[in-house]
């Protein structure tokens, strides 16, 4: 039986449907979003999504977190691996970083202009729901 992944834009999350036969409409199971976008499946094509999640994690291993340019580095390289455009409020943050201003201080400023407190990366990158609908 076909699996087909969907993306929800509303929820940033990828969404595996078991498809039987006909199926009229594909709807999102968190947020009932019916315009989900089909995503081609990434078994077989060489996408910076394969990444596995010990790659990921030699990567922050790399970071020292006492060292401004070194997390703006590793911030740099994971935004490049994902294909993310950081966007100039992040980009001003790194150059901060860089500048060897006070992490603590310059990740304050984001978290107040909306960017969370998990990280200076955007949440572009969407997650992926486990389920299958
Ligand atoms: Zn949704």
């Amino acid at each position: 039986m076909p699996i087909y992944e969907y993306y929800c834009s509303g929820c940033n999350t990828i969404y595996q449907f078991l498809v039987r036969g006909e199926r009229k409409e594909i709807k999102c199971p968190k947020c009932g979003n019916g315009n989900l976008e089909r995503v081609m499946s990434q078994f077989s094509t060489a996408s910076s999504n394969s990444k596995s999640d010990d790659d990921l994690a030699a990567d922050m291993a790399d970071i020292d977190e006492n060292d401004p340019r070194s997390m703006a580095k590793a911030v740099r390289r994971m935004a490049d691996d994902m294909g993310e455009d950081l966007g100039p409020e992040l980009e001003h943050a790194l150059e901060r970083l860089e500048a060897g201003e006070d992490p603590e201080k310059v990740e304050r400023e984001l978290e107040e202009m909306g960017f969370g407190e998990d990280g200076a990366l955007p949440s572009s990158a969407p997650g992926r729901d486990p389920g299958l609908y």
